[in-house]
């Protein structure tokens, strides 16, 4: 099992410790073909990417180091945030189609857009980290994060049910129905077999990131093969495992099968 691109990966522009190029030379160190820069949105508290200006720094860098390194691909992308109940995320208009990849992943934390966003907020962030929100909140989350999916071009949903509590089983068939993919995140495979397990009853796709936050964590996929193992997800549903049928992604367009 070997996969050729890590599409979530964190640099200085969040709270990475790398600098774009340590993670691209990393990337061609690993062997892959692909990377995806995709920092925190801008809704992250004391995190995020600040603002448009930043994302523009951002793209100039990935053009000029694109450039610099043509044996691997490097894509202009973002782990966008959910922030408010009617799945609005907190990438600025006028970057969103100029985004190669759009991650989106439900974090607590996040500056809220309206009252009861920031109701929900406060709720989620004293349901705990892993634990399980009342049926209502569920619900209200649950809704959100499809409703992003229907409406903006998300490639992948990251960690899945991991900080806020979600109904993934809902998710999986919303996600099968809009192409969109589930990550199977390296950094969090310990804590995920329960969702995999439920959207292997749907026929939604899966992809393998490291949501590495260091240079030497990049293209570090051992505990998602692991975990693909474990539960046994047939490898045909992993879009960047070597082998698998490739598509192609582009924010603008969704995940497009060649
Ligand atoms: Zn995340
Ligand atoms: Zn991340």
């Amino acid at each position: 099992m070997r996969a050729f691109a890590d599409y979530h990966t964190h640099t200085v522009y969040s709270h990475g410790k790398g600098r774009i190029e340590d993670n691209v030379r990393a990337a061609i160190q690993r062997g892959l073909k692909s990377i995806g820069i995709t920092d925190h949105g801008p809704g992250h508290f004391f995190i995020g990417v600040k603002g448009e200006k930043a994302f523009r720094r951002m793209q100039a860098e990935i053009r000029q180091l694109q450039e610099k390194y043509p044996q691997i691909e490097i894509l202009f992308g973002v782990e966008a945030n959910i922030v408010d109940v009617d799945g609005t995320i907190d990438v600025p208009a006028a970057i969103l189609p100029e985004l190669d990849i759009l991650l989106v992943g439900y974090h607590k934390l996040v500056k809220p857009n309206s009252w009861s966003a920031l109701r929900t907020g406060v709720k989620n962030f004293f349901s705990g980290w892993q634990g399980k929100a009342s049926q209502s909140l569920r619900e209200i989350n649950t809704k959100a994060i499809c409703a992003t999916v229907r409406r903006y071009p998300v490639m992948a949903i990251t960690h899945p049910g991991l900080q806020i509590d979600i109904d993934t089983l809902e998710l999986a068939h919303v996600c099968a129905e809009c192409g969109t993919l589930l990550e199977i995140n390296s950094s969090y495979a310990g804590k995920l077999d329960n969702y995999v397990q439920a959207a292997l009853t749907t026929d939604v796709r899966f992809v393998i990131n490291s949501d590495a936050h260091t240079p030497e964590r990049v293209g570090d996929f051992t505990a998602a093969y692991h975990l693909i193992r474990r539960v046994n997800v047939p490898l045909e549903r992993v879009v960047n495992l070597e082998g698998a049928k490739r598509g192609v992604f582009r924010a603008g367009e969704k995940f497009i099968n060649d």
